[in-house]
């Protein structure tokens, strides 16, 4: 049967990557269908499907896969390689078409995979794309040129957005601080974007800390180039490109703000390394690490995090005797 219509799952690299899958897709004549916002459906789905090795992460991957039987023609599974081996990807994200193949052998559902070796370089990332569309999707290679082009104006463009929001934000902040104005709390979140964009996931911590009356900034939502470079002052060898570009935002941006809170999806391999790579090498700003899985109630959350805030606040205050 030709496809007309390609599902995508909203998790996992969707949070990188969505607007230029979803604007490359449709540029090429299909039409997508998103799978819907995490909620708890989607998340005891995703339990149901996965082993207990499974990371948070992809569990709820799983969940919006199974969300999309029967609402498309095919369910696009992307792979994302490691050729470069200082700006890798998590194992995870390059067994997913396997897992997913693996987990829905009995399930009438089609898979599409698209392979990027390496998306750290532009170039490479656009031959794959084009690639893709030409051989998995029949499309003429002009037309898929044109469409990388368009997908990826896109996204540059949603991240220049954001990157620009958080800076002024920062600016904000910074002009407060100088008038000696009674500056809100300022929090730097660090996490992969599916966790700390994804509603369910990261929901509960957002929500405490805004009833806390803190500002919430976002480790990942800067100048990407930047961070990533700026990374390499502190680590030669980290071999994980989202990780990296955390890493460089949290040096470039730790300054601006009171404290520092670090959000894993348990059992993630690459951030036991990362987390442990920052909680030894930042010392000049308080730093929480928060760990999330599949059981956590958001009690013993709520009470770390309030403990973290008056921390913090007894801190700029002077001390805790101030
Ligand atoms: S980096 Fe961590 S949270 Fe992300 S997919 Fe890999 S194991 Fe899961």
């Amino acid at each position: 049967m030709p496809i007309r219509t390609i599902g995508i799952p909203r998790g996992l690299l969707w949070h990188r990557y969505g607007l230029l899958w979803k604007t490359f897709l449709e540029a090429l004549g299909f039409e997508v269908v998103l799978s819907p916002r995490t909620d708890r459906g989607i998340f005891e789905m995703g339990r149901n499907y996965s082993t207990d090795e499974v990371c948070l992460a992809s569990q709820v991957y799983l969940g919006h896969v199974a969300s999309l039987a029967g609402k498309c023609d095919a369910v696009l599974v992307p792979c994302f390689e490691s050729r470069n081996v200082r700006a890798g990807f998590c194992t995870k994200y390059q067994s997913l078409p396997d897992m997913v193949r693996a987990t829905f052998k009995d399930e009438p559902v089609e898979f599409i995979t698209l392979s990027v070796p390496d998306a750290s370089d532009k170039k490479h990332a656009g031959r794959a794309y084009i690639d893709f569309a030409a051989t998995k999707l029949g499309a003429p290679v002009s037309q898929a040129v044109k469409a990388w082009k368009a997908a990826q104006k896109a996204q540059a463009s949603l991240d220049k957005e954001r990157a620009h929001a958080q800076e002024q934000a920062f600016k904000l902040l910074e002009r407060a601080r100088k008038r000696n104005d009674e500056a809100p709390l300022a929090i730097l979140l660090a996490a992969h974007p599916y966790v700390s964009h994804d509603d369910y996931i990261i929901g509960d911590i957002e929500n405490c800390l805004k009833e806390l009356g803190v500002i919430m900034l976002y480790a990942d939502e800067t100048d990407a180039a930047t961070a990533f470079k700026k990374s390499f002052e502190t680590s030669d060898t980290l071999p994980w490109l989202i990780n990296r570009e955390l890493l460089g935002s949290i040096m470039l941006n730790k300054d601006k703000v009171d404290g520092l809170v670090l959000v894993s999806a348990f059992p993630c391999g690459p951030d036991s390394m990362f987390d442990d790579l920052i909680l030894r090498t930042v010392h000049d700003v308080p730093i929480l690490n928060l760990i999330i899985d599949a059981q956590s109630g958001t009690a013993g959350i709520q009470t770390r995090l309030e403990s973290f805030v008056d921390i913090l606040r007894f801190q700029k205050k002077g001390s805790y005797l101030g």
